[in-house]
């Protein structure tokens, strides 16, 4: 007689959310995926290995965090909704390598929460938190080596653009700084429990190995991106005036002395443009 002990991960959240009779909240975001078997196709194709530590971000019932406990050395899952504590508990049982903190992923600091080691991060979290989440893993002190992300399908448009197309956006810019974006997976709603709105990008987002680009102060260099596309009407002269609070003669030279057109918009700089500017107004201020 054959004995069955041990319960899929996939059985084990949706026994769990019903048993403790868990809610999702809209304003949390949360919609859940509870195919185990697709989870494990994104994971395939996200390059998670035995030897990385994961960041989960927004772990939700927790069927990612199992499955990415049972392929990597270490899962850390960060979860904003204490609610989820019994659940998280009853399908994260026994699993020793899957650890979860309590806390605001916006508000978390990196750096005590993952250390100097290399690590790789996996998320499905809010659409209305993907740029802010971007933009702090991206500018980290201790940027992640890769960042698998779903993301709204429009966001994942804007976020692969490139310099010179109708998205291209201070977001574009700041990720691919960082990395290289590569969509996966589109995924339709009826993935989800309960299904969003809008269509969903899987997007694989990995450290270039040597940077692209060497500004010689990095975090000028995201101020003048910001200001770049901060009025997306307006010419970069008009806006790198207003931004550094200069007159329009001293923001002309700057961009001469750049090497930038003074008519020209953000939208239209590539990120060698405006890593040169930066060191020119660095110069200057
Ligand atoms: N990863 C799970 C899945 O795929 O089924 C859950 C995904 S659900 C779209 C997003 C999860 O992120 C929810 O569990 C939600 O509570 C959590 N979350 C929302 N805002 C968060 C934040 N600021 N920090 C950490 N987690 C957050």
């Amino acid at each position: 007689m054959t004995q069955f002990t041990n319960p899929s991960p996939e059985l084990r959240a949706r026994v769990a959310l019903e048993k403790h009779g868990f809610h999702t909240s809209h304003s949390l975001g949360q919609n859940f995926l509870l195919d185990g078997a697709f989870l494990s196709a994104l994971l395939d194709a996200a390059d998670v290995g035995p030897d990385d530590r994961v960041l989960e971000i927004g772990p939700g019932p927790g069927l990612m965090t199992a499955l990415l406990a049972a392929r990597c050395q270490r899962v850390l899952a960060v979860e904003v909704d204490r609610g989820l504590e019994p659940v998280l508990h009853d399908v994260l049982q026994g699993m020793e390598n899957a650890e979860v903190r309590f806390e605001d992923i916006l508000k978390s600091d990196l750096k005590a929460l993952m250390g100097e080691e290399p690590y790789r991060v996996v998320a499905n979290l809010p659409y209305y938190i993907t740029a802010d989440v971007l933009l702090r893993l991206t500018t980290a002190p201790n940027p992640p080596e890769s960042i698998a992300i779903m993301v709204q399908k429009e966001a994942a448009d804007r976020i692969t653009s490139s310099p010179g197309g109708k998205s291209w956006c201070a977001l574009a810019a700041t990720v691919q700084s960082y990395g290289a974006a590569e969509a996966l997976a589109d995924v339709p709603p009826e993935y989800f429990s309960p299904p969003p709105h809008v269509m969903s990008r899987f997007l694989l987002i990995r450290r270039h190995p040597d940077p692209v680009v060497t500004p010689a102060d990095y975090a000028l260099y995201l101020r003048v991106i910001n200001a770049a596309f901060a009025m997306r009407r307006k010419t970069l002269l008009n806006n790198i005036k207003a931004a550094f609070h200069m007159d329009a003669e001293t923001a002309g030279q700057v961009l001469e002395a750049a090497g930038i057109d003074p008519r020209v918009r953000g939208e239209a700089l590539p990120l060698e443009a405006l890593a040169r500017l930066s060191d020119v107004i660095g110069e200057r201020i």
